[in-house]
């Protein structure tokens, strides 16, 4: 389940608010903080929660409840759509032609997210191909073309091509009729400066519909720097979150979206390339919640 731990934590304080007698100030105090501690808890970082928290109690303490809602509702439904106010909106995608960069740390999910997102635009009814331009991770090269042979999306790749920017090059004329064309580029373990270059002489070889960021759910706090660096050297167009099937706290990843202004596009909720999800902020908060 996502965020397991976020989710109890968060529900046992919104008990706390179905269980009160009476709504007044001290009580929204004390919720507001059980949700600091929750967020806080799970990497959250602390200028979203402080934002977060002085909305909640602003809106809980100044806004009427609607007609038909008495307050205890009315402050639970504000919690809510604070909270998906927080994860913001997703990124739009549309169900069309169009190139797609993969830029993220290394192990972070992104030969994986690039498999899951062929299959998604193929059962769409799209054609999708791939380009493997990791020439850095050993491996790569065969984990992206047997993903592709089971998934029957077509692979563009150059094992003993050391320059990936060359491999991009050729791999799109290669695949030009196709209607979704996926780079995987080479992550790292640290961002190195080689790493960014690579990143952007890639990104000026062709006009890139969407360049998505694959963030772990795992990472915590170092995320914001990450998709800072990124995002100043190709301009993110989108997050892609990992691993929210795991115990990860995810946290992390969802400041660092706020951070940079960006958006959730997808998230991946297990290994298999069946495992990835449109993200729906509702839903997400919902399932949080539920
Ligand atoms: P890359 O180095 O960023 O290309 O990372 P990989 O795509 O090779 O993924 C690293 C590991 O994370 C692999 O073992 C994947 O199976 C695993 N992985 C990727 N996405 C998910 C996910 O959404 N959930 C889980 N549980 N594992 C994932």
């Amino acid at each position: 389940m996502v965020l397991d731990n976020l989710g109890s934590s968060l529900k046992d304080a919104l008990k706390k608010l179905a269980n009160s007698s009476k709504i007044d100030k001290e009580v929204i105090d004390d919720v507001v903080k059980d949700i600091q501690r929750a967020l806080i808890q799970a990497d959250v970082n602390v200028k979203l929660v402080m934002k977060l928290s002085n909305q909640i109690k602003n809106r809980a303490l100044t806004e009427a409840p609607p007609a038909g809602m008495n307050s205890k509702e009315h402050v639970l439904r504000i919690v809510y759509t604070e909270l998906v106010n927080i994860v913001g909106k997703a990124t739009p995608i549309k169900l069309e032609p169009q190139t797609i960069m993969m830029v993220g740390l290394q192990g972070s999910g992104k030969t994986t997210t690039t498999a899951k997102l062929a299959r998604y635009f193929a059962r769409k009814g799209l054609k999708p191909a791939v380009i493997c331009a990791d020439t850095y991770r050993p491996g790569a090269y065969d984990q992206l073309s047997q993903l592709c042979t089971k998934l029957g999306v077509t692979f563009y790749g150059e094992r003993d091509n050391k320059d990936a920017v060359s491999i991009v090059r050729n791999g799109l004329k290669e695949i030009a009729k196709y209607d979704i064309k996926i780079v995987d580029t080479a992550g790292r373990h640290a961002l190195e400066t080689d790493l960014i270059q690579e990143m952007k002489d890639i990104y000026g070889l062709t006009d890139f519909d969407h360049k998505f960021l694959v963030l772990d759910a795992a990472i915590g706090q170092q995320a914001s720097e990450q998709a800072k660096t990124f995002n100043e050297a190709i301009g993110i167009t989108g997050v892609v979150i990992t691993k929210l099937d795991g115990t990860a706290k995810g946290g992390g990843a969802l400041s660092a979206v706020s951070d940079t202004n960006t958006s959730i596009a997808f998230i991946g909720v297990g290994e298999t390339p069946e495992d990835l999800e449109r993200f729906d902020p509702d839903g997400f908060i919902s399932r949080l919640l539920g």
